[in-house]
């Protein structure tokens, strides 16, 4: 997302709108003071008054600027300016090459093998992608080493075909699944005799398991009817995926100021009878921040709510990090007590092929919740433990392979140096660069910079024309790098050219007004009265990965006119 150049004006209106209040004045004035006596009730009893009142304004003046959006004044000029937006977004993400050949249709008779491959090569040469294999882009590719690569390669060939849906057809890959999910329980230290999880596809769905198993466990346990989980503003947007597919309520916890962790008290104090989950990270995905998972874990045992911890993102690295040396890593896996279930993404620092990820629990009824069984069905008795049917065996036996290569040794090897390198940079910016503050205090392998004095957005553009390309926050505007193995021998090339872009943009600008590029998007996103505009963006965006050529052979243009 942080390349889409979108410009958008600002909206001016001036529309007068007469109201005929009569005698519905009375009743206007007590549904406003239910909502004021709500507001002060509920919200600032439980987010604080600053965080209420960012809230409340998005309450009320977003309906009343989708309101104004909607009357035919200002709908078409919105129409115009989205369409121009996303023409630009087609025109960058739908990269085109003539020696390519288009296929919107079945070829009629099929290319030989030499042929296919020809193309593929083709096609990633002059569709150029980012300097991946440099380390200049912010996680993405963990590893990347060649001869991993070929490894996993050679293993996927060998297994293409099997489908963990069919064990008896494919026993070799039941065993290797079983092995994967036992090693890394071991990692992450659950409990001997009960300690269970599954494979999932990657980090999304470990997370919405974990959502699912606490919603049934909820409801079967407690009776629980109106799910909810709680989860730090900073939890992965997953939560809220999962909030949205098995309708439950996300109640976000905001962070404390100087930390950036979780604020346990706003958590607690978000704590009803419906809450069926709260949640931790470590460390985060915007910031790298570990939250207070002891803490959690006492909030959790307390109220007796499952706890979910985010590993996703540390995985391989944080679970490695005592074993290497670094003795700054707080608790955070199966010994801190009250922690039932954890995510581990094999396919981050486990280094394995993509679609690969680990969802454990600390025992087997909250793995049973996860479990779908039909007993009735015509096409017989079926049970499937995670949300796909058909499962790409393959892949397990991809991360199973990287995972007999690395060992114990190669993983605690890799975490040095990953780990390592995030501290140089740390501690460069620490001391180098006054202008960029780096957000609370990470300890594992990303961190996150934001400034008073520069616009953040428009060093990331700057970044992003010198190669580099780092991931773009908001709330606070930030920037962040997971730093990867493919990082390390590009580091020092970073700090230079971060350093000589603060220097030029503190030289020229004084957080002068957002300029074309990411800083006009998040411009756009930041406003209260545009953001039913950047959900048409981001739609649009999503309809630009599935165009092809046969969208315009039929006459369809890129206004994507989404109500
Ligand atoms: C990457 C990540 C996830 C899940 O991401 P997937 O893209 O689905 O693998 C979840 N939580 C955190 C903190 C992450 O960084």
């Amino acid at each position: 997302m942080a390349r889409l150049h979108i410009s958008y004006p600002q909206l001016s209106f001036d529309a007068v709108y007469e109201l005929d209040l009569g005698f519905c004045k009375l009743l206007i004035v007590a549904a406003l003071l239910y909502k004021a006596f709500k507001w002060v009730w509920y919200y600032v009893g439980g987010f604080g008054l600053k965080q209420s009142v960012k809230m409340l304004k998005a309450h009320t003046l977003g309906p009343v600027f989708q309101y104004l959006s909607g009357s035919f004044l200002l709908r078409s000029k919105i129409d115009k300016e989205v369409d121009k937006s996303l023409a630009g977004l087609e025109n960058s993400l739908m990269q085109q090459n003539d020696l390519l050949t288009n296929f919107n249709t079945l070829p009629s008779k099929g290319w030989s093998d030499d042929q296919v491959l020809e193309e593929l090569d083709l096609s990633q040469k002059v569709l150029t992608h980012a300097d991946w294999e440099a380390g200049k882009v912010s996680g993405a590719v963990y590893h990347g080493g060649e001869d991993l690569i070929h490894l996993q390669s050679q293993a996927y060939e060998k297994y293409c075909v099997s489908n963990q849906l069919h064990p008896d057809v494919f026993p070799a890959v039941r065993k290797m699944e079983s092995e994967v999910v036992s090693m890394v329980l071991e990692m992450f230290h659950a409990p001997k005799t009960t300690g269970c999880g599954t494979t999932t596809s990657g980090g999304t769905e470990s997370l919405l398991l974990a959502c699912l198993s606490a919603k049934m466990y909820g409801l079967h346990r407690k009776g629980c009817q109106n799910p909810e989980i709680i989860a730090p503003v900073t939890a992965h947007a997953a939560f809220a995926k999962a909030a949205y597919y098995f309708g439950m309520t996300l109640r976000s916890a905001p962070l404390d100021p100087k930390t950036f962790k979780v604020d346990l008290k706003r958590v607690k104090r978000l704590i009803n009878k419906n809450t069926v989950l709260l949640v931790g990270s470590a460390p985060n995905f915007p910031h790298g921040i570990v939250d207070d998972i002891e803490g959690l874990g006492n909030l959790a045992q307390k109220y007796k709510i499952p706890l979910h911890v985010d590993c996703c993102l540390g995985s391989f690295v944080i679970a490695h990090m005592e074993h290497a040396g670094f003795k700054d890593i707080p608790p955070f896996d199966f010994r801190v007590n009250g922690v039932t279930s954890i995510s581990c993404d094999t396919h981050k620092y486990g280094f394995a092929p993509k679609g690969s990820s680990i969802i454990m629990y600390r025992n087997r009824e909250l793995r049973k919740y996860q479990y779908y069984l039909s007993t009735d069905w015509c096409g017989g008795l079926y049970g499937s433990p995670t949300l796909a049917g058909s499962r790409p065996g393959a892949l397990v036996v991809g991360c199973w392979a990287t995972m007999i290569h690395m060992g114990q040794q190669g993983y605690i090897d890799s975490c040095k140096e990953i780990i390592g390198t995030t501290r140089k940079l740390k501690k460069y910016v620490q001391d180098q660069i006054p202008q960029l503050q780096i957000v609370g205090d990470p300890v594992c392998s990303v961190i996150a910079v934001k400034s008073s004095e520069i616009n953040i957005y428009d060093l990331a553009d700057k970044l992003t024309s010198k190669g580099w390309h780092l991931s773009t926050l908001q709330d606070p505007p930030a920037l962040h790098l997971a730093v990867t193995w493919l990082t390390r021998s590009a580091i020092d090339d970073l700090t230079r050219i971060l350093h000589g872009c603060v220097n030029e943009l503190s030289a020229t600008t004084k957080q002068g007004p957002a300029s074309d590029g990411t800083s006009a998007l998040y411009g756009v996103a930041g406003s209260i009265q545009t953001r039913g505009i950047v959900d048409r963006l981001l739609v649009g965006f999503l309809d630009t990965l599935y165009k092809t050529d046969r969208d315009f052979e039929n006459g369809q243009t890129s206004t994507c006119k989404h109500e």
